[in-house]
């Protein structure tokens, strides 16, 4: 089957998962994509009407990042005085308010380099 709001076909052995914003049936990417959005519903919420326009659009990169975040589970800490996210392996990434994103802490014991 196909995803009702992209298009693609679901990979094989993946479940379609119901859009909260208006019943959609969805590819895993899509269902991240509407998790990301800043009205995605609650667990209780109805699905009628409709779901935001920027949901049919390309992905943006801002996007990219909240997904990528939420795969990593990282949760928002201060160092420094910066904003940073912690990551469940021990690293730590900061971005400063006036300069680049940079890593604060490598892993205590990273995985072997390839
Ligand atoms: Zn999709």
């Amino acid at each position: 089957m196909a995803c009702t709001r992209c298009s693609q076909t679901l990979p094989a052995g993946s479940m379609a998962e119901a859009s909260r914003f208006n019943g959609d049936l969805l590819c895993p990417r899509c269902a991240e994509r509407e998790r990301a959005h800043p009205d995605y519903p609650g667990k209780d919420a109805r699905r009628a009407g409709s779901a935001p326009a920027v949901l049919y659009r390309t992905t943006c990169k801002a996007e990219e990042l909240v997904i990528a975040i939420r795969h990593l589970a990282a949760s928002m800490v201060t160092r420094d005085r910066s904003q940073a996210f912690a990551f469940p392996d021990g690293s730590e990434a900061a971005l400063p308010p006036n300069g680049h994103p940079r890593v604060l802490a490598y892993a205590s014991s990273p995985p072997r380099a390839r």
